[in-house]
C-alpha cells in the first residue's frame, strides 16, 4: 500500500496536502469528547498512525503502524478508534468490494475522486476527476434526479501485476 503509492508518487502523482495537524488533532479531540470519551494515549497514538500512512490501508495496517508508536495499542481499540477518526474526517473509508475496507488519510480537497483499483494487488490510486461529478449532475438532472453520491471506480491491472502475468495492456 505505502511503498506503491510512493511510487506513484514519484511518477508525478500529486503528494496529498494534509490539514493542519493541530487543527485535526483538535478536532479529532473534540470530536471523541463530545461522544464522552477521553483522547487516551493509544488513541492519540491510532490518529498519528491513521495521518501518517501515505495511500490506502487496511485497519491490520493501522494496527501495525500504530503499535509501532505505543505497543499498548488493541485491535480492539483499533477497530473502536477508526470509526472515531472517520466521523471527524481524519480519515476516509474506500470500500472496493473486498472483505476488508481500506482507509485513506483526508487530504481536504473536495475535488471528485475516481479510484483505480488493480484486481490482483492492493494498489489502489486515486485522481481527480471533476468531469465525473459534472457528469453524474448532467445526466441525473435529464431523468429530473438529484444526484446525492456517485463513485467511479476502474479495475484494473498495475504494471507489476501485467508483467507478472505477463500480459501487456
Ligand atoms: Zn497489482
Amino acid at each position: 500500500m505505502g511503498s506503491q503509492y510512493q511510487k506513484c508518487l514519484k511518477s508525478g502523482m500529486p503528494k496529498p496536502v494534509h490539514p493542519d495537524a493541530p487543527e485535526q488533532s483538535g478536532a479529532f479531540q473534540a470530536f471523541i469528547a463530545a461522544k464522552g470519551l477521553r483522547a487516551t494515549r493509544q488513541r492519540m497514538a491510532v490518529f498519528e498512525a491513521a495521518r501518517s500512512i501515505a495511500g490506502h490501508y487496511t485497519a491490520e495496517d493501522l494496527l501495525k503502524k500504530s503499535r509501532s508508536l505505543d505497543r499498548t495499542v488493541s485491535r480492539a481499540t483499533i477497530y473502536r478508534a477508526i470509526p472515531l477518526l472517520i466521523g471527524s474526517s481524519v480519515i476516509r473509508e474506500v470500500d472496493v468490494g473486498r472483505d476488508h475496507k481500506y482507509y485513506l488519510a483526508e487530504i481536504g480537497t473536495t475535488n471528485f475522486r475516481a479510484q483505480l483499483v488493480c484486481e490482483s494487488c492492493d494498489t489502489i490510486i486515486e485522481v481527480d476527476a471533476p468531469f465525473m461529478e459534472w457528469y453524474g449532475k448532467a445526466v441525473a438532472a435529464k431523468h429530473g434526479m438529484r444526484p446525492i453520491s456517485q463513485k467511479l471506480q476502474v479495475t484494473a491491472l498495475c504494471e507489476r501485476c501485467q508483467k507478472r502475468k505477463n500480459l501487456r495492456p
